[in-house]
């Protein structure tokens, strides 16, 4: 339904704006005033590729993003040998979303292969190995079984109403009832960015581990540029979009309604006044973030429902560690939850396509300061290594990560009143909050779009 309406509201003509009352507006001059069919809210994944689809369609688009370049959590770091690392999303999944997208920009597809000889698994608070067959062999046929009952989980978008009770038991309960204790250690570390894992919904761990997601692992179906760049294909995008694209840059104020959304814009070239048809927003939508949207008070009563977890992914040299080995940390004595260690936690260490430089995965309930994470993050280092000078090389805050409601709310009908926003003032939303955590689902629900 809310596809169609998009489909029909996107090839509505630029007739009239009808903008409301907005104090500064009329001091814009035309050269200030940028006038377009869709304005586009984050230039992250998300936004960057709807921007481009959108173009591509003949409509006109701005992106507005705070950070300097487009990607959001899609980070690649030249490191001192020259190799292109990634710290954030680096492999999708094998679908139609995501060839399209790559070959939009002429980037070659490779088969994903996760940097990396060996996996060890270890106590990093004490540097100890587990024993051979501490953790169980995870059965996914069994867990993909479980999967096939929640067909839906892909794209939130198709949730039912109601949302299946047993979807919103703690996951801990949940892998219990449905017997999936093989794979509940995988499960947290798939699903590292939402906090206490086997506390949270199951919705929201399921959502991440979804039947595509572990599919293309267990099939090694993923896909990657060759080059592994992941930012490659974004800032390809940032150069075709030019102008279009307005980077470090912020909305500060907003008059939006049922013909249109006018949007004062702080830019490295002064304030601009951007005239749009439409809104999408892919900035996480927690109340906050959106306020200079001047939310009503149906926006903000559903948008402050909203919780979040903090994580961080982080790059480090010097370190000490076996080269090519991958580190997952793990607990032999962490009772019910299957050897996951309590947060916050250094979660993961991978190697990197740089011999040299190790890339880490960070996860807590709450927001740390910067300076705690990286020292947490060394120590355990210097624990796996001992006598290593571990260095930080690229450091990200990905959060808010794991944005979601509470069972109770969820229960109450959140996601009907959410989606229900979808073409709400002229304003449509996406992101891993709305739709999905990977690129491919989100990718794939923008296409349906128009
Ligand atoms: C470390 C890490 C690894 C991941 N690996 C993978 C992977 O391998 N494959 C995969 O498919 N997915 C992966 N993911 C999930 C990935 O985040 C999503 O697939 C996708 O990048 C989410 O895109 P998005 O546009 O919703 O969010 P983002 O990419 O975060 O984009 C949101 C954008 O909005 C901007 N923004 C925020 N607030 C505002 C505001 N107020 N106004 C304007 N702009 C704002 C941000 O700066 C950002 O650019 C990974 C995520 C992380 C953090």
């Amino acid at each position: 339904m809310m596809r169609a309406n998009f489909l029909l509201g996107s090839l509505i003509s630029l007739a009239s704006y009808g903008l409301g009352a907005s104090p500064d507006t009329s001091s814009f001059s035309a050269a200030d005033t940028i006038q377009r069919d869709i304005a586009i809210i984050g230039g992250g994944s998300s936004g960057t590729h709807a921007a481009i689809k959108f173009k591509d369609a003949g409509k006109t688009v701005v992106v507005i993003e705070p950070q300097a370049q487009l990607g959001g959590h899609v980070k690649t770091f030249t490191t001192s040998s020259g190799v292109r690392v990634n710290y954030g999303p680096s492999n999708f999944q094998n679908s139609t979303a995501v060839t399209d997208w790559f070959s939009r920009f002429n980037i070659p597809m490779v088969q994903y292969q996760q940097p990396g000889t060996g996996d060890k698994y270890a106590d990093f608070s004490t540097g100890k190995e587990l024993a051979d067959g501490t953790l169980p062999h995870p059965d996914f046929g069994a867990y993909l079984q479980v999967l096939a009952k929640f067909p839906y989980l892909e794209d939130f978008a198709h949730l039912p109403n109601p949302i299946p009770d047993d979807l919103l038991l703690p996951f801990g309960q949940f892998v219990e009832k449905y017997k999936i204790q093989s794979v509940a250690y995988t499960l947290a570390q798939f699903a590292t960015s939402n906090g206490n894992v086997f506390e949270q919904p199951a919705l929201y761990i399921l959502k991440v581990a979804d039947i595509p997601y572990v599919q293309g692992i267990i099939n090694g179906a993923v896909l990657a540029p060759a080059s592994y760049d992941a930012q490659s294909v974004f800032q390809k995008a940032q150069d075709f979009l030019g102008s279009d694209a307005l980077v470090s840059s912020t909305v500060s104020s907003a008059t939006r309604s049922n013909s249109g959304v006018s949007l004062v814009v702080n830019t490295p070239k002064g304030k601009k006044l951007i005239k749009a048809n439409k809104l999408l927003v892919t900035a996480p939508p927690k109340v906050d973030n959106l306020k200079p949207l001047g939310l009503d008070s149906r926006e903000s009563g559903i948008f402050s429902k909203f919780q979040n977890k903090a994580f961080y992914t982080v790059l480090l040299n010097n370190t000490g560690l076996e080269e090519g080995f991958r580190y997952y940390n793990a607990k032999p004595d962490a009772g019910n939850t299957y050897n996951v260690p309590t947060l916050p936690v250094l979660q993961f260490i991978w190697a990197t396509k740089d011999v040299d430089t190790y890339w880490a995965w960070y996860s807590c309930v709450n927001t740390l300061p910067d300076e705690t994470v990286k020292a947490n993050i060394i120590k355990d280092f210097k624990t796996l290594a001992p006598g290593s000078n571990p260095q930080i090389i690229a450091y990200s805050n990905a959060g808010p990560s794991g944005v979601g409601v509470s069972a109770d709310e969820i229960k109450k009908g959140f996601y009907t009143d959410l989606f229900k926003l979808q073409g709400y003032k002229n304003t449509w939303y996406t992101g891993s909050a709305w739709i999905s955590d990977h690129s491919a689902g989100l990718w794939k629900w923008v296409l349906g779009m128009y």
